[in-house]
Protein backbone atom coordinates (compact mmCIF):
# COMPACT_ATOMS: atom_id res chain seq x y z
CA UNK A 1 0.00 0.00 0.00
CA UNK A 2 1.06 3.33 -0.88
CA UNK A 3 -0.16 6.68 1.45
CA UNK A 4 1.88 9.99 0.97
CA UNK A 5 4.42 10.79 4.16
CA UNK A 6 2.13 13.30 5.60
CA UNK A 7 -1.05 10.94 5.65
CA UNK A 8 1.55 8.18 7.10
CA UNK A 9 2.37 10.70 10.01
CA UNK A 10 -0.64 11.67 10.96
CA UNK A 11 -1.47 8.11 11.86
CA UNK A 12 0.73 8.56 14.55
CA UNK A 13 -1.68 11.67 16.09
CA UNK A 14 -4.14 8.74 15.48
CA UNK A 15 -2.15 6.25 17.76
CA UNK A 16 -2.02 8.76 20.42
CA UNK A 17 -5.65 9.76 20.70
CA UNK A 18 -6.68 6.19 20.69
CA UNK A 19 -3.80 4.82 23.16
CA UNK A 20 -5.83 8.35 25.51
CA UNK A 21 -9.21 6.73 24.68
CA UNK A 22 -7.68 3.46 26.15
CA UNK A 23 -6.67 4.67 28.80
CA UNK A 24 -9.68 6.14 29.42
CA UNK A 25 -11.90 3.32 29.03
CA UNK A 26 -9.60 1.60 31.40
CA UNK A 27 -9.81 4.38 34.28
CA UNK A 28 -13.66 3.89 34.13
CA UNK A 29 -12.86 0.38 34.52
CA UNK A 30 -11.10 0.70 37.41
CA UNK A 31 -12.67 3.80 38.86
CA UNK A 32 -11.88 2.70 43.47
CA UNK A 33 -15.65 3.83 43.86
CA UNK A 34 -17.15 0.60 42.16
CA UNK A 35 -15.10 -1.69 44.27
CA UNK A 36 -16.41 0.79 47.05
CA UNK A 37 -20.13 0.46 46.13
CA UNK A 38 -19.73 -3.76 45.72
CA UNK A 39 -18.28 -3.57 49.50
CA UNK A 40 -21.34 -1.80 50.11
CA UNK A 41 -24.22 -3.73 48.40
CA UNK A 42 -22.30 -6.60 50.34
CA UNK A 43 -22.76 -4.81 53.59
CA UNK A 44 -25.94 -3.56 53.30
CA UNK A 45 -27.02 -7.33 52.59
CA UNK A 46 -25.61 -7.90 55.74
CA UNK A 47 -27.22 -5.58 57.83
CA UNK A 48 -30.46 -6.51 56.09
CA UNK A 49 -29.94 -10.29 57.35
CA UNK A 50 -28.95 -9.04 61.09
CA UNK A 51 -32.65 -6.88 61.28
CA UNK A 52 -34.32 -10.24 59.90
CA UNK A 53 -32.99 -12.23 62.11
CA UNK A 54 -32.98 -9.30 65.07
CA UNK A 55 -37.10 -9.27 64.24
CA UNK A 56 -37.30 -13.17 64.03
CA UNK A 57 -35.90 -13.15 67.55
CA UNK A 58 -38.11 -10.32 68.79
CA UNK A 59 -41.42 -12.02 67.59
CA UNK A 60 -40.12 -15.25 68.88
CA UNK A 61 -39.44 -13.58 72.92
CA UNK A 62 -43.07 -11.71 72.62
CA UNK A 63 -44.88 -15.11 72.34
CA UNK A 64 -43.02 -16.54 74.72
CA UNK A 65 -43.43 -13.54 76.92
CA UNK A 66 -47.19 -13.49 76.37
CA UNK A 67 -47.50 -17.28 77.13
CA UNK A 68 -45.47 -16.77 80.16
CA UNK A 69 -47.26 -13.80 81.76
CA UNK A 70 -50.86 -15.71 80.98
CA UNK A 71 -49.26 -18.41 83.17
CA UNK A 72 -48.36 -16.20 85.80
CA UNK A 73 -52.20 -14.80 85.68
CA UNK A 74 -53.37 -18.00 86.08
CA UNK A 75 -51.46 -19.04 89.27
CA UNK A 76 -52.44 -16.06 90.61
CA UNK A 77 -55.68 -16.40 89.95
CA UNK A 78 -55.88 -19.62 91.51
CA UNK A 79 -53.43 -18.37 94.51
CA UNK A 80 -56.39 -15.61 94.88
CA UNK A 81 -59.28 -17.98 94.88
CA UNK A 82 -57.68 -20.46 97.86
CA UNK A 83 -56.67 -17.54 99.32
CA UNK A 84 -60.26 -16.24 99.88
CA UNK A 85 -61.65 -19.97 101.15
CA UNK A 86 -58.68 -19.61 103.35
CA UNK A 87 -60.19 -15.98 104.51
CA UNK A 88 -63.99 -16.98 104.36
CA UNK A 89 -62.84 -19.51 106.98
CA UNK A 90 -64.43 -22.09 104.99
CA UNK A 91 -62.18 -24.71 105.53
CA UNK A 92 -62.26 -26.46 108.98
CA UNK A 93 -60.87 -29.41 108.77
CA UNK A 94 -57.10 -29.55 109.58
CA UNK A 95 -56.02 -31.82 107.08
CA UNK A 96 -57.48 -29.93 104.48
CA UNK A 97 -56.97 -26.29 105.92
CA UNK A 98 -52.42 -27.59 105.50
CA UNK A 99 -53.42 -28.94 102.13
CA UNK A 100 -54.51 -25.64 101.14
CA UNK A 101 -51.78 -23.72 102.42
CA UNK A 102 -49.06 -26.18 101.05
CA UNK A 103 -51.16 -25.54 97.78
CA UNK A 104 -50.58 -21.91 98.30
CA UNK A 105 -46.76 -22.19 98.79
CA UNK A 106 -46.45 -24.25 96.42
CA UNK A 107 -48.65 -21.65 93.84
CA UNK A 108 -46.41 -18.80 95.24
CA UNK A 109 -43.04 -20.62 94.21
CA UNK A 110 -44.34 -21.42 90.81
CA UNK A 111 -45.33 -17.53 90.36
CA UNK A 112 -42.49 -17.09 91.62
CA UNK A 113 -39.84 -19.42 88.71
CA UNK A 114 -42.65 -17.79 85.97
CA UNK A 115 -41.72 -14.60 87.67
CA UNK A 116 -38.10 -14.98 86.82
CA UNK A 117 -38.82 -16.46 83.18
CA UNK A 118 -40.69 -13.46 82.53
CA UNK A 119 -38.06 -11.39 84.11
CA UNK A 120 -35.44 -13.26 81.93
CA UNK A 121 -37.77 -13.12 78.64
CA UNK A 122 -37.35 -9.06 79.14
CA UNK A 123 -33.70 -9.29 79.48
CA UNK A 124 -33.28 -11.05 76.04
CA UNK A 125 -35.60 -8.77 73.94
CA UNK A 126 -33.81 -5.47 75.69
CA UNK A 127 -30.86 -7.30 73.91
CA UNK A 128 -32.29 -8.26 70.47
CA UNK A 129 -33.85 -5.11 70.31
CA UNK A 130 -30.72 -3.72 70.49
CA UNK A 131 -29.73 -5.48 67.83
CA UNK A 132 -32.25 -4.58 65.75
CA UNK A 133 -31.51 -0.57 66.25
CA UNK A 134 -27.78 -1.40 65.62
CA UNK A 135 -28.75 -3.14 62.55
CA UNK A 136 -31.18 -0.55 61.75
CA UNK A 137 -28.31 2.04 61.95
CA UNK A 138 -25.79 0.42 59.81
CA UNK A 139 -28.23 0.39 57.35
CA UNK A 140 -28.89 3.87 57.42
CA UNK A 141 -25.36 4.29 57.47
CA UNK A 142 -25.05 2.19 54.25
CA UNK A 143 -27.27 4.10 52.31
CA UNK A 144 -25.64 7.71 53.06
CA UNK A 145 -22.37 5.77 52.35
CA UNK A 146 -23.78 4.72 49.08
CA UNK A 147 -25.37 7.89 47.98
CA UNK A 148 -22.01 9.54 48.93
CA UNK A 149 -19.99 7.02 46.85
CA UNK A 150 -22.58 7.01 43.90
CA UNK A 151 -22.23 10.91 43.19
CA UNK A 152 -18.87 10.63 43.64
CA UNK A 153 -18.82 7.53 40.97
CA UNK A 154 -20.85 9.36 38.74
CA UNK A 155 -18.85 12.51 38.96
CA UNK A 156 -15.66 11.07 37.80
CA UNK A 157 -17.59 8.82 34.87
CA UNK A 158 -19.13 12.24 33.85
CA UNK A 159 -15.57 13.76 33.72
CA UNK A 160 -14.14 10.55 31.93
CA UNK A 161 -16.83 10.62 29.31
CA UNK A 162 -16.37 14.64 28.91
CA UNK A 163 -12.65 14.22 28.06
CA UNK A 164 -13.41 10.68 25.83
CA UNK A 165 -16.14 13.09 23.68
CA UNK A 166 -13.34 15.33 22.83
CA UNK A 167 -10.45 13.06 21.82
CA UNK A 168 -13.23 11.37 19.76
CA UNK A 169 -14.13 14.75 18.26
CA UNK A 170 -10.68 15.13 17.77
CA UNK A 171 -10.22 12.01 16.43
CA UNK A 172 -12.75 11.96 14.06
CA UNK A 173 -11.10 15.10 12.60
CA UNK A 174 -7.83 13.97 12.54
CA UNK A 175 -9.18 10.37 10.91
CA UNK A 176 -10.63 12.37 7.99
CA UNK A 177 -7.47 13.59 6.53
CA UNK A 178 -6.53 10.29 6.00
CA UNK A 179 -6.88 8.23 2.94
CA UNK A 180 -9.94 5.54 3.20
CA UNK A 181 -7.34 2.38 2.40
CA UNK A 182 -4.92 3.40 5.38
CA UNK A 183 -7.16 4.42 7.58
CA UNK A 184 -9.28 0.99 7.31
CA UNK A 185 -5.66 -0.74 7.28
CA UNK A 186 -4.88 1.49 10.79
CA UNK A 187 -8.06 0.40 11.80
CA UNK A 188 -8.26 -3.36 11.01
CA UNK A 189 -4.32 -3.41 12.95
CA UNK A 190 -5.51 -1.81 15.87
CA UNK A 191 -7.95 -4.16 16.28
CA UNK A 192 -5.47 -7.01 16.27
CA UNK A 193 -2.90 -5.20 17.98
CA UNK A 194 -4.44 -4.83 21.00
CA UNK A 195 -5.45 -0.77 20.78
CA UNK A 196 -2.70 0.67 18.61
CA UNK A 197 -2.21 0.47 15.24
CA UNK A 198 0.57 2.79 14.29
CA UNK A 199 3.98 3.63 15.94
CA UNK A 200 7.13 5.76 15.22
CA UNK A 201 10.23 3.77 13.95
CA UNK A 202 12.50 6.26 16.75
CA UNK A 203 16.65 4.88 16.62
CA UNK A 204 15.75 1.53 14.73
CA UNK A 205 13.16 0.77 17.53
CA UNK A 206 9.58 0.41 17.00
CA UNK A 207 7.85 2.13 19.98
CA UNK A 208 4.90 -0.21 19.71
CA UNK A 209 6.06 -3.26 20.49
CA UNK A 210 9.66 -1.94 21.75
CA UNK A 211 11.64 -4.11 19.89
CA UNK A 212 14.46 -2.99 17.62
CA UNK A 213 15.16 -3.80 13.99
CA UNK A 214 17.89 -6.02 12.21
CA UNK A 215 20.27 -4.38 10.61
CA UNK A 216 18.40 -6.01 7.26
CA UNK A 217 15.29 -4.80 7.98
CA UNK A 218 16.68 -1.43 8.59
CA UNK A 219 18.52 -1.53 5.06
CA UNK A 220 14.49 -2.67 3.54
CA UNK A 221 12.91 0.26 5.07
CA UNK A 222 16.02 2.56 3.77
CA UNK A 223 15.58 1.31 0.51
CA UNK A 224 11.78 1.68 0.05
CA UNK A 225 9.96 4.83 -1.20
CA UNK A 226 8.54 7.38 1.41
CA UNK A 227 5.52 6.81 0.42
CA UNK A 228 5.17 2.78 0.87
CA UNK A 229 3.50 2.17 3.91
CA UNK A 230 5.85 -0.24 5.73
CA UNK A 231 4.60 -2.86 8.45
CA UNK A 232 6.91 -4.25 11.72
CA UNK A 233 7.43 -7.96 11.48
CA UNK A 234 7.44 -7.92 14.89
CA UNK A 235 3.94 -6.69 15.79
CA UNK A 236 2.75 -6.15 12.41
CA UNK A 237 1.67 -2.27 13.28
CA UNK A 238 2.46 0.24 10.76
CA UNK A 239 6.03 1.65 11.16
CA UNK A 240 6.04 5.60 10.96
CA UNK A 241 9.69 7.30 9.80
CA UNK A 242 10.07 10.62 11.09
CA UNK A 243 13.73 11.97 10.91
CA UNK A 244 14.25 10.65 14.47
CA UNK A 245 13.75 6.84 13.12
CA UNK A 246 17.65 6.38 13.13
CA UNK A 247 17.41 5.80 8.81
ZN1 LIG B 1 6.49 -3.37 16.61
Amino acid sequence: MKASPEAQLRLLELADLDTELGRLAHRRRALPENAELERLTARAAQVRDEMTAADTELSDLDREQARAERDVEQVRVRIDKDQQRLDAGKVSNARELESLQSEIASLRRRQGDLEEVVLDLMERRESAQGRRDAAAAGTEAVAAEETEVTARRDEAVAEIAEQESKAASTRATVAAGVPGDLLALYDKVRAQAGGVGAAMLRRGKCEGCNVSLSTVELNEIRAAAPDEVIRHDECRRILIRTAESGL
